[in-house]
């Protein structure tokens, strides 16, 4: 294409004043959107000194944990809905004949790479007993890679640590009675 071509729309350059050629509307500009931001409310908190507000924790995709019912068992009951529904494939669970009458199978280990999670909330989704749910802990460190890997009792003291301020669902059906 040649630069005559009538396609070509030319569109003529600014005709700037001195201000203009100094940038001076462009350093005011900028001066202005620094200084709006210098007197608003601050986003950002100085962690870990200073914790973050979690709007809701009950809906908040943090840290795993595996709930425990009334007699303090664990809830899950080993049907792999979660491990099939994770889409990273980080739920590794092995079933087994449950000790308790009134269940065919428990998860005889139960883990969860930390790392691999996406944190979708897929396997919560999919638990049809309530038993696994994710929490408003985010804080996640480990000094190995297999530290990031919960066992089951990780999971499960993950609820002693969250109950208090995060009942699981039959909890809240229980006091709401
Ligand atoms: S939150 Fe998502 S990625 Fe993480 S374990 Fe659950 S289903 Fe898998
Ligand atoms: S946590 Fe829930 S979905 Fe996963 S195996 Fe246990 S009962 Fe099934």
């Amino acid at each position: 294409m040649k630069s005559n071509d009538p396609a070509i729309t030319w569109v003529p350059e600014p005709k700037l004043g001195l201000a203009g050629k100094m940038y001076l509307p462009l350093v005011v500009q900028g001066l202005t959107v620094t200084t709006k931001h210098l007197f608003s409310p601050k986003m950002t908190v100085s962690f870990p000194e200073e914790r973050p507000t979690i709007g809701n924790p009950l809906i908040y995709r943090g840290v795993h944990r595996l709930n425990k019912d009334e007699q303090g068992r664990v809830k899950c009951v080993a049907c792999f809905l979660c491990a099939t529904a994770c889409p990273a494939h980080c739920i590794d669970i092995i079933g087994a004949e449950s000790p308790w009458p009134d269940r065919e199978k428990y998860p005889e280990s139960f883990s969860i790479d930390e790392l691999r999670c996406i944190f979708c909330g897929m396997c919560e989704e999919a638990c049809p007993v309530d038993a696994i749910e994710l929490t408003s802990l985010f804080d996640l460190t480990g000094r190995s890679r297999e530290e990031m890997i919960f066992d089951k009792e990780k999971l499960l003291s993950v609820y002693d640590q969250t109950k208090d301020a995060e009942p699981s669902p039959m909890e809240r059906e229980a006091a709401a009675r």
